[in-house]
């Protein structure tokens, strides 16, 4: 959802609101076949990062407005702490290892799956579990794209070769923080000087909240800078 302090890029995120909401109604209205548009979406993924988990998915948009309305319920809001989350978030991309071996149940699958997931609510120990994830991500950002999302991981791992992504200028950066506070995916983007990490999901909630306009989607730079 939009950041209601502002830096000139709410707009970004009122945008993105209304994309994620499009792609709802046009899902419960059966307009597209989400299997199409997430497999030419993962192609985009090698250039521009993985969009589709920040403005196409369902799954993920239902987790930002849980999100949204825990924060406005003023219900506690808990932040995996970051020497946890550089261990716990590696569970997506063991679980796709596990699921590409044929040992984890379909539950896991990810955005081909999740509409079969949601398609059978009510009946199955699936929709039990969308429910729950939900119902955490009044808590917690994203709390199944961060640490469950199979497919999410597939697209990270083909994202890490995408030449646009989020840079942090350095120079203006004031440290203040706020860039990695906002991340649903809880990357560090406040130390961070170009962030191509695999869970990013290109929000861009990071630009939309830093008070010093300094973060940018961009190119990747020729020069070399610290990575997350
Ligand atoms: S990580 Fe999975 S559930 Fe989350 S937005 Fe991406 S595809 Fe959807
Ligand atoms: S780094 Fe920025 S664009 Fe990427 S997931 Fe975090 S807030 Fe979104
Ligand atoms: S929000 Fe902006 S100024 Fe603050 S740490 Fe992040 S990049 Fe730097």
């Amino acid at each position: 959802m939009a950041n209601k302090k502002g830096n000139g890029y709410r707009w970004l995120q009122v945008l993105r609101f209304v994309v994620q909401l499009g792609f709802w109604a046009a899902v419960v209205f059966a307009a597209f076949n989400t299997k199409i548009i997430s497999e030419w979406m993962f192609y985009a993924v090698l250039l521009l990062g993985v969009f589709f988990c920040g403005w196409v998915c369902p799954f993920g948009a239902a987790q930002d407005w849980a999100a949204w309305l825990g924060r406005k319920l003023r219900l506690p809001h808990f932040r995996m702490p970051q020497g946890l989350q550089q261990y716990l978030q590696l569970s997506r991309y063991v679980l796709y290892a596990l699921l590409t071996l044929g040992i984890v149940v379909a539950l896991f699958k990810g955005p081909y799956h999740y509409s079969m997931l949601l398609h059978s609510v009510f009946y199955t120990a699936g929709a039990i579990f969308v429910i729950c994830m939900i119902v955490l991500g009044l808590f917690t950002d994203r709390p199944f794209c961060n640490y469950l999302c199979t497919g999410g991981a597939r697209m990270g791992l083909f994202s890490v070769l995408r030449i646009f992504g989020i840079k942090r200028n350095t120079a203006s950066c004031g440290g203040c923080g706020q860039c990695s506070r906002k991340c649903p995916m809880n990357i560090d983007v406040a130390h961070t000087d170009f962030v191509r990490h695999p869970n990013c999901i290109g929000c861009l909630q990071c630009v939309s909240t830093c008070p010093k306009k300094c973060l940018s989607y961009s190119l990747m730079p020729s020069v070399k800078g610290k990575k997350s």
